[in-house]
């Protein structure tokens, strides 16, 4: 039998061993914990300081930035889901002009708006999807004289992009140019496309987007990036480029 020292001995060496095991578990768990905490201040710090969740490089993403030095990952990408943009709220009664899904309605949400807004004045496509191989007939046939998406750089490729004429309710036609005089259709397009999650992508020209302005040009980037450009009145080459210009300081 152990003498009533050992056992107080014993058990003093048991419950300290047990306190021990508990402590380095609850410390374990609390290095794991603030870990976490860390892990989720350094990454919602860094990705709000970067980009609030847009990919800028996949050539599937809604927000894919393109431009002469950005082009498609792969030079013959062709988007898995384009489908007919509705014609009851275009002035383009055949179908034939595509955009990525998404796009599509939100552009003939924005297009009834539009309409609504203007008592009948119509938004009018000219272009929309353009494929790999009709970006490249264009380059060789029309645009040896003014400033085209060279050939996997073009929005049109994405399935995101539109080009926009209006056709009033009397068959008239009208540009969205706003060189001349204040085109109340482009502001229209201007206070309310980004809630469609549209965007104006060159509005600056070449020295600041890489290409002329195209006041017809627009292009769906989504909601909140649509929204965070028009904020801050930047053009997406702007944004992108100060994003990138502040992570390789
Ligand atoms: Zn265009």
């Amino acid at each position: 039998m152990l003498g009533s020292r050992m056992k107080i001995v014993l058990l003093s060496a048991f419950f300290t061993f047990a306190f021990a095991m508990l402590f380095l578990a609850l410390l374990q768990n609390n290095v794991h914990a603030s870990g976490t905490v860390a892990y989720q201040l350094v990454s919602t710090f860094w990705s709000e300081y970067t980009t609030p969740g847009f990919d800028f490089d996949d050539d599937a993403s809604l927000q894919k930035y393109l431009n002469a030095d950005h082009p498609f990952l792969d030079s013959s990408y062709v988007p898995s889901d384009l489908v007919p943009i509705d014609s009851n709220f275009t002035a383009n009664v055949s179908k034939t002009f595509k955009l990525r899904q998404e796009a599509a309605l939100a552009f003939a949400d924005m297009a009834w708006h539009f309409r609504d807004a203007f008592s009948g004045d119509r938004l009018y496509i000219s272009s929309a999807y353009r494929s790999a191989w009709f970006q490249d007939f264009l380059i060789k046939q029309w645009c040896k004289l003014i400033k085209c998406a060279q050939m996997g750089t073009s929005e049109h490729q994405a399935g995101l992009a539109v080009d926009l004429k209006i056709i009033t309710r009397w068959w008239t036609s009208h540009s969205l140019d706003i060189t001349s005089n204040p085109n109340k259709y482009y502001d229209w397009l201007k206070s309310h496309a980004a809630t469609f999650g549209f965007h104006n992508t060159y509005q600056k020209g070449i020295d600041v987007d890489g290409k002329i302005v195209e006041w017809w040009h627009w292009r769906y980037v989504w909601i909140s990036l649509a929204t965070l450009l028009a904020d801050k009145e930047q053009t997406f080459a702007e944004y992108y480029n100060t994003i990138h210009n502040e992570v390789s300081k």
